[in-house]
């Protein structure tokens, strides 16, 4: 008898987004939007709601342990040292370009967008952030509290200090190595139940926000969300494609291909930190060294996000043009600064970027307020925003990977 060909879970997940979309679209036709919209959200989003929660619960515990793992197998602190200046170097020069890219896309749209009047809808309350709050909180007063409230970057200096002590402790310390080596390898299989019901959660999720905000797209807040798409796309093309080519020597087809279920899952869930599971599997699959991927993704999914950096970008010329501003060059510089950092201190979760945005708002004199003209879609816009955050992650682990490799093969050969 034929055996039957068994979907991987990139398959399963794409499954789940079409049909996700098919079945959100049918309940929007059938019931309009609004009741289409309240009965997935009561009925059919929870299902992905629970999945999300376990991923969420799975994610302190991944990254704590995978980052001191990580740093433990790299075995010295001046490595440790090494891979991180390249990998924070790589991060913020592409969230620089991402940035870049969404100036210009917003700006040739520019002449489409709207004036409009401060409506009812955008009586969203934005809290601006500020930057020298956010720099001080990375640092924890409170080794517990930071675990209990999922404070990613918290918890990466939690893991650094503790890799790093453990490393510095020497023979005293292996014990505890191995603890923590031991407890990673047990999350990592507490995280493979939970991936495998990936497609249903992604399936819930994708009906729901079909129903829900499908006739949301249309009009002139079409426009801006085709704008960001663009410039995700441009990002994609142009930078990942470029540094997976002249810096791993890897065929971007692969890569995508490679990081396809990763970038579906971010998608659909739209946090970053919350897909790091699926993140970590595609590299591995790719053939990124654990002790890379297990220190380059957790610390992405927390401060590297080039989709959220375009965004801002974009959602701010868009809001600047609704208030009637016209913005200076020096202006868009302060966007490509603010947004660089606003994006570097957002959280790896859903809607995240959106709060983060008010900063951006402020360092130009937009009103904060008139977020809330792009709140009501703002999943839309974060689906994508997500999907390419992570794909950057995973673009910056497999560079690093290669630039390690190459030092490797040159220490050994001066050996010979
Ligand atoms: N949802 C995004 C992420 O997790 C952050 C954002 O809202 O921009 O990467």
């Amino acid at each position: 008898m034929k055996e039957k060909k068994k979907l991987g879970l990139g398959g399963q997940i794409l499954l789940g987004l079409v049909l996700g979309i098919v079945v959100g679209a049918i309940f929007w036709i059938a019931m309009g939007a609004e009741a289409a919209g309240a009965f997935t959200g009561k009925y059919i989003k929870p299902f992905g709601d629970i999945f999300v929660n376990l991923l969420k619960f799975i994610v302190v515990p991944l990254v704590l342990l995978s980052i001191m793992d990580g740093v433990i197998s790299m075995g010295d602190i001046g490595k440790v040292g090494k891979i991180g200046w390249k990998t924070v170097a790589y991060f913020l020069v592409t969230t620089a370009i991402a940035c870049v890219i969404g100036l210009i896309v917003a700006s040739l749209f520019k002449g489409s967008f709207p004036l409009l009047q401060l409506a009812e809808d955008a009586a969203y309350e934005a809290k601006s952030s500020n930057l020298m709050d956010t720099i001080v909180n990375i640092f924890p007063n409170n080794a517990i509290a930071p675990m209990a409230n999922s404070s990613m970057l918290q918890i990466i200096v939690i893991a650094l200090f503790f890799g790093c002590g453990i490393l510095v402790a020497g023979e005293k310390g292996k014990a505890l190595g191995d603890l923590v080596s031991s407890f990673n390898e047990v999350t990592q299989k507490v995280m493979a139940f939970i991936l495998s019901v990936a497609p249903y959660g992604v399936f819930a999720l994708m009906v729901w926000v079909v129903a829900a905000q499908g006739p949301k797209i249309l009009g002139s807040l079409g426009l801006v969300l085709l704008a960001a798409y663009i410039g995700y796309a441009i990002h994609v093309v142009l930078v990942y494609s470029m540094s997976v080519k002249i810096f791993a020597q890897m065929s971007p087809g692969t890569f995508f291909k490679k990081i396809f279920p990763a970038a579906a899952f971010a998608f659909t869930s739209t946090s970053s930190v919350a897909s790091l599971p699926v993140t970590k599997e595609c590299c591995d699959d790719m053939g990124v060294h654990s002790e890379i991927s297990s220190f380059v993704l957790p610390l992405g999914a927390t401060i590297n996000m080039d989709g959220t950096a375009i965004y801002q970008c974009v959602a701010a010329i868009f809001l600047a043009k609704c208030v009637g501003i016209d913005l200076t060059l020096v202006q868009m510089i302060t966007i490509v600064v603010t947004a660089t950092l606003a994006s570097i201190g957002t959280a790896g979760t859903s809607g995240a970027g959106m709060i983060m945005l008010a900063m951006v708002l402020d360092a130009v004199g937009v009103p904060t307020t008139y977020i809330g003209i792009i709140y009501g879609i703002d999943r839309l816009f974060d689906m994508g925003r997500t999907a390419l955050n992570v794909v950057g992650d995973a673009s910056c682990a497999v560079c690093v990977n290669t630039w390690e490799k190459q030092i490797d093969a040159k220490a050994a050969a001066k050996k010979a």
